[in-house]
């Protein structure tokens, strides 16, 4: 069995818990694209975890971990993860932590000329994480890129920084900063790298024996359908492709299929960073729902936009992913509301919209809020739907008709057990 679990909205639905509820079942897990530029939050009877790198099977004895080709890794961030949970008991070895040698480094001056690019901005900035990432991704497909496998050739390794680090100095006087040092770059490579060297291997020959083997395999993405490159809300969209539809590319198995597609979806909106995000709700109203979600952003601590569940978007979502079921997370957090707000459509120009547009409609979009009976209990001891109250069971039913997929899961809480099967 071959099954990507994503995200159906801008990030942040919860997918680290899901996976790490479901990883019970597979044998495999792999991330196939970004970087540390989000987390998963993951709470279990270890502890609480905030993974930004690494898979969420990590988390799990006698599953393997993919970091697939689609990634991009920050070496001092992984090295630092992998201390974290390791001092926290959690075994990592390179039989339980595969990562692929065509992975892409993001590296120290990634980091810098995200940060550059977002101070000359200013007023005009992206909202990046600062981490790196679309410096990186820019870089690899400008074929200046170095991989993990490139670490496993140090005779050549200097040769290759050097070449690069020249055309990058010419970026980097463009913003008036000194030159950087292409050994300072190496030592730095030296230092990170050498920790990782016995977990560098060709995911590809490793996922196809798993297939063969008959082993399920699940994919995980980071971010939601509305932060891919091509298809999100672009250019407020991350650098990589968020999309099931690439789970098997960049993880390094472009030549299968997938069995099966889970959607994660929040019974609310969240959004981090800039852009357009139309269900936002402001004032009061804001501060409850932040408060009672949590919604501060795990890779960052910024707080998150929030806003009512959004029709639209999340149509769009399904329907990009080909979510086969979903998990609906975090409606405990709705309990305190007397009435739920939802954004049924757009209104764009004065014309109504129950489309999820593109490009500058989608800047001029204005929700058209519609609201839910509330339920007003505490529902996060519920484990089955006979136990749900009546009103939370019709805002499940009419989330699921809205957007056209059946919702398998509810999750009530952040702990591994706080949810509900509905079928
Ligand atoms: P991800 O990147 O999609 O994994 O999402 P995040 O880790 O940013 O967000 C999920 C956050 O919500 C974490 O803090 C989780 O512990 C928490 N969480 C997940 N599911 C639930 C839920 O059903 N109820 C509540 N109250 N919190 C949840």
């Amino acid at each position: 069995m071959l099954t990507a679990v994503v995200g159906i909205n801008w990030g942040d639905e919860g997918k680290g818990r899901m996976v790490d509820l479901l990883s019970a079942e597979y044998d495999v897990i792999c991330r196939y694209q970004g970087g540390n530029n989000a987390g998963h939050t993951v709470v279990n009877e270890r502890g609480k975890f905030i993974l930004n790198l690494l898979p969420s099977g990590i988390l799990r004895d006698n599953v393997v971990n993919v970091m697939g080709n689609g990634m991009v890794i920050d070496l001092e961030h992984l090295c630092g993860e992998m201390e974290a949970l390791r001092s926290k008991g959690i075994k990592i070895t390179p039989e339980t932590l595969k990562i692929s040698d065509k992975s892409i480094i993001c590296m120290p001056y990634h980091r810098q000329q995200d940060i550059l690019e977002e101070e000359r901005l200013a007023e005009r900035k992206y909202g990046s994480t600062r981490r790196g990432i679309a410096p990186v991704y820019g870089d690899k497909y400008m074929k200046k890129g170095l991989r993990m496998g490139d670490l496993l050739a140090p005779e050549t390794l200097a040769d290759k920084v050097a070449n690069i680090v020249e055309w990058k100095n010419i970026t980097f006087s463009g913003y008036g900063q000194e030159k950087l040092s292409p050994e300072a770059m190496v030592a730095w490579l030296k230092q990170y790298g050498e920790p990782l060297l016995p977990f560098i291997a060709d995911t590809t020959e490793f996922l196809l024996a798993a297939k063969r083997e008959g082993k399920n395999i699940l994919f995980e993405a980071q971010l939601g359908a509305l932060r891919d490159i091509d298809f999100g809300i672009y250019p407020y969209t991350t650098s990589s492709q968020t999309l099931a539809a690439y789970a098997p590319i960049g993880a390094g198995i472009p030549g299968v299929k997938l069995d099966r597609v889970i959607g994660i979806m929040k019974a609310y909106s969240s959004c981090v960073g800039e852009g357009p995000f139309t269900a936002e709700l402001f004032g009061e109203e804001a501060v409850a729902l932040r408060e009672a979600g949590a919604e501060y952003g795990a890779a960052t601590g910024r707080p998150r936009r929030v806003g009512g569940f959004d029709i639209p978007a999340s149509v769009y979502g399904v329907k990009l992913q080909g979510a086969d079921a979903l998990a609906l997370t975090k409606l405990d957090v709705l309990s305190y509301l007397d009435k739920i707000p939802v954004c049924v459509a757009y209104e764009i120009d004065g014309v109504r919209c129950e489309h999820f547009p593109v490009g500058d409609k989608l800047l001029r979009a204005k929700p058209v809020y519609e609201y839910l009976e509330g339920f007003k209990t505490d529902i996060s001891g519920c484990r089955r739907p006979e136990e749900l109250p009546q009103a939370a069971l019709r805002y499940i039913r009419y989330l699921e008709e809205a957007v056209g997929c059946p919702i398998e899961y509810v999750s009530v809480g952040p702990g591994r057990e706080d949810y509900l099967k509905m079928r």
